[in-house]
């Protein structure tokens, strides 16, 4: 889930016929996206089949919303197609719903060979649907949870970077590893995630005219930890801000950081591909 949901509303769709495949398509990666989301019920199919006509070869879903319901039907998804993998957890929003049942299945579910990361857990203090204390402790059993069942972490934050940066060291995630995804602080403060040892994701917030302060730390982020992510359905990019979001629109945000950083797209593809595979260690692509 976006740590800027109310940027990037989802009652608009784009209308089918306005969509065009690209020219040139060059394979990219979607490493954030949640397609078990009701946004997606009636045409998931479509949205699958766009993604991999705009060259977005996998995509990791993140079941979020709620405890279970929605970790489970992340799973369904990935079981049905070999080119989606899934992230499975408790999004912090929803962390006082988490009991001891919670956590047996969802260590069942980690178990899943489709199941590549423990994700998304994390701070988020602009909504705080759940009390912080409770955030906290969640995220601290998941960074104990994903070093034990040996996955990476998917790391959401908004508002919490001081609360965050204190946990992850407390708890040594770095040993653990992972993504900050949909990054969103500042540029110190994604100095600290690195040197935590973390990866950053970036979502199509960079193209927004307001992130002038998100695209610096596009450039300072390491080409091995680079990562790029739709969020979709929420958070689209420009020129689709304020629709649904979906997949295949991860080549505008694959554009933007290429832009920011003077690369070549097809580069900028290439390294972000390769980021993802490598963090959430997929296995060979088809
Ligand atoms: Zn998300
Ligand atoms: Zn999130």
């Amino acid at each position: 889930m976006g740590t800027s949901s109310d940027d990037g509303g989802v009652t608009s769709r784009p209308r089918a016929e306005s969509w065009r495949p690209p020219a040139s398509v060059v394979p990219l990666i979607d490493s954030h996206c949640h397609l078990d989301q009701d946004a997606f019920t009636d045409d998931r199919d479509a949205v699958l089949a766009r993604a991999r006509a705009a060259g977005v070869g996998r995509m990791i879903t993140v079941g979020s919303g709620g405890p279970l319901a929605s970790n489970r039907a992340a799973v369904a998804i990935a079981e049905r197609d070999p080119d989606v993998f899934a992230a499975v957890a408790v999004h912090p929003h929803d962390a006082r719903e988490v009991t001891d049942d919670t956590w047996d299945e969802l260590r069942r579910l980690w178990k899943h060979p489709k199941v590549v990361a423990v994700g998304e857990t994390g701070l988020d203090y602009y909504y705080e649907h759940s009390p912080a204390d409770v955030q906290q402790r969640h995220l601290r059993r998941f960074v104990r949870e994903a070093g034990r069942v040996g996955l990476p972490l998917v790391i959401h934050c908004r508002d919490a970077f001081p609360d965050l940066l204190r946990i992850l060291a407390e708890e040594d995630a770095g040993s653990v590893g992972g993504v900050i995804h949909c990054f969103s602080g500042t540029p110190a403060e994604a100095e600290a995630c690195l040197a935590l040892g973390f990866a950053l994701s970036f979502s199509g917030i960079v193209t927004f005219k307001t992130a002038d302060r998100l695209r610096e730390v596009v450039r300072l982020v390491p080409r091995d930890r680079i990562l790029v992510e739709t969020d979709a359905p929420f958070l689209a990019p420009l020129p689709h801000r304020g629709k649904r979001n979906e997949p295949a629109l991860v080549r505008q945000v694959v554009e933007e950081v290429a832009r920011v950083r003077a690369l070549d797209v097809s580069e900028a593809a290439r390294l972000t591909v390769a980021n993802t595979e490598r963090t959430f260690r997929l296995p060979p692509a088809r």
